[in-house]
């Protein structure tokens, strides 16, 4: 197989990831007590309730930045803590343990978090602090297993100043006031979530409700400066829930919050409450509008693949970072069936076009394969191989197998891994199911390894006796690595007659002979852009 030729060219490279072994983590009870200036956490605690995967497992590894621990409690006990480099801390459970015991930790700090939970003054120059987490940043914020193999259910309760309001991931149980010193906010997610997108939100900002009939409850909390145009700029927001629930599976979650605050992304996909850049709604000049929407292109493209990851990324997680493109690749894709239904295809095409061209810039300067399992900086795994590669896989399986298969796949895939993680091979083994066609070559050669086919095209036309001409296609690829062996269609015009095949490469070099009937000749490869390509035609010789 060619994944394990790649893997063990590279073995000393291989990125070592902080995956579940010895137990994961099943609850987060966390408790914030925000200041009156909302400059730092006064109080805070998380009790991490959680399960013993290995017998004889004496000690529990958390990350945890460099806030100051109060106190560290479990099963009603203080237990013994160490703090180790590499911002780990390990807390003795004190017990002999077995597979399957359940264990309660509960750790009370302090102090303001030099990551993940930004403290910034909002657009309107008011406090605010806002959750922002990938890849690993929440355990700054909130002691947890930080890898996305580690999901989890959580409560927020959150105690601001009265003039905040709160916002966190799942349903809204409660607010209480206490006099004029502080309100008292509870969220419930009782969906596991991956520990990058635990969230909240906290700002005096206005909360509006959307007013068009939505799949879940649908609200914006954005500075008060954009509380006019954030109905028209979220409209796409309505829709987009609509279509990916008709076409994936229902919304996973209790309600949308989309916020406009504190990432250092354009969006930032935390289950059910959204965060997008505070430059959003800035409108730029000449910026392209979408036909349906009136809004910038871009609003509506990162609306829809931030709601996207609602499904895939956060209730299908990737298992590992080298899966990533399950979740990116896929929000990239979603939010251009957004478009093809909404803006047609026309603006679909121009979407995938500019897609491919951003990847080919890329790939020229970083040549690595789309699982990949080598480079260490996990903020450059938010590059086009993930985003812009990772739709074109999915576009070009959705060619090869057709939209039934490929849809029908993609339900049974989300549905075998809702709330839980998926691999490369979960999606690859769903897809060979639906469509009942071998794609162990297709994933070999688009997904494990790098590159895409640069096919450099030459033909020669002989003439036949009578009339006819026979024209041989010699289709070379020119790319680094393995040859692809994707079917490549091609048209020719000879006259007014227009020929297609279909070459089935071998190898790096395929000779196809097709018969016309004379006249001048042009020839396009994959003029309706079912494959990811580079094309140079060579000079045809009559
Ligand atoms: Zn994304």
């Amino acid at each position: 197989m060619a994944l394990v030729v790649c893997c063990a060219l590279s073995a000393f490279a291989q990125r070592r990831e902080r995956v579940v072994d010895t137990w994961r983590p099943l609850h987060y009870d966390v408790k914030l007590v925000f200041d009156q200036q909302l400059s730092q956490l006064e109080q805070a605690s998380t009790e991490i309730t959680g399960l013993i995967l290995k017998d004889n497992i004496e000690a529990i590894d958390l990350d945890f930045g460099a806030l100051e621990i109060d106190s560290v409690v479990t099963e009603n006990r203080q237990a013994g803590f160490e703090r180790k480099p590499g911002e780990v801390l390990t807390v003795s459970l004190g017990r002999p343990t077995r597979v399957g015991d359940r264990f309660n930790i509960t750790i009370t700090y302090h102090g303001r978090p030099k990551d993940g939970l930004i403290f910034a003054n909002d657009r309107d120059g008011k406090p605010s602090a806002t959750g922002d987490n990938w890849p690993n940043r929440v355990h700054h914020w909130i002691p947890c297993l930080d890898h996305p193999s580690a999901k989890a259910t959580a409560t927020f309760t959150v105690v601001a100043p009265p003039r905040e309001s709160v916002v966190a991931n799942g349903k809204f149980m409660y607010m209480t006031r206490n006099g004029a010193a502080h309100s008292v906010w509870r969220f419930e997610e009782t969906k596991p979530i991956p520990a990058y997108c635990m969230v909240v939100a906290v700002s005096e900002g206005a909360r509006l409700d959307a007013t068009e009939p939505t799949v879940t409850p649908l609200s914006y909390y954005v500075p008060r400066r954009d509380r006019v145009y954030a109905p028209k700029g979220f409209s796409p927001a309505a829709p987009a829930l609509a279509f990916f629930s008709t076409t994936i599976a229902p919304y996973p979650y209790e309600k949308l919050a989309l916020i406009v605050g504190a990432t250092r992304f354009g969006g930032m996909e935390n289950s059910s409450a959204i965060v997008f850049s505070n430059t959003l709604f800035d409108l730029r000049r000449n910026e392209k509008l979408s036909r349906r929407f009136g809004v910038p292109d871009r609003i509506e493209s990162v609306v829809a693949h931030e709601i996207a990851h609602q499904w895939f990324g956060d209730s299908v997680t990737e298992s590992t970072w080298a899966d990533l493109w399950l979740s990116e690749g896929f929000a990239t894709y979603f939010a251009g069936l957004f478009i093809e239904k909404y803006d047609g295809r026309d603006a679909f095409r121009e979407y995938m076009r500019g897609a491919a061209e951003r990847y080919f810039n890329y790939e020229k300067q970083q040549n690595t394969p789309l699982h990949d399992t080598e480079t260490q900086d996990l903020m450059k795994l938010l590059n086009e191989n993930n985003y812009e590669k990772g739709a074109w896989v999915l576009h070009m399986l959705r060619r090869r197998l057709g939209d039934d298969a490929f849809f029908r796949g993609l339900r049974a895939y989300y549905n075998a891994h809702r709330d839980g993680n998926a691999t490369t091979e979960d999606l690859r083994k769903a897809l060979e199911k639906s469509s009942e066609k071998p794609l162990g070559e297709f994933f070999a050669r688009w997904v494990y390894q790098s590159g895409h086919p640069v096919y450099e095209m030459a033909s020669k036309v002989s003439k036949l006796g009578g009339r006819g001409r026979e024209v041989t296609i010699l289709l070379k690829q020119t790319q680094q690595g393995a040859a692809f062996l994707d079917p490549v269609p091609v048209e020719i015009t000879s006259g007014r007659e227009k020929r297609w095949i279909i070459i089935q490469p071998k190898g790096k070099e395929e000779t196809s002979k097709i018969r016309v009937r004379s006249g001048a000749m042009s020839i396009r490869v994959d003029p309706d852009q079912t494959l990811l390509k580079e094309v140079v035609i060579r000079q045809q010789a009559n």
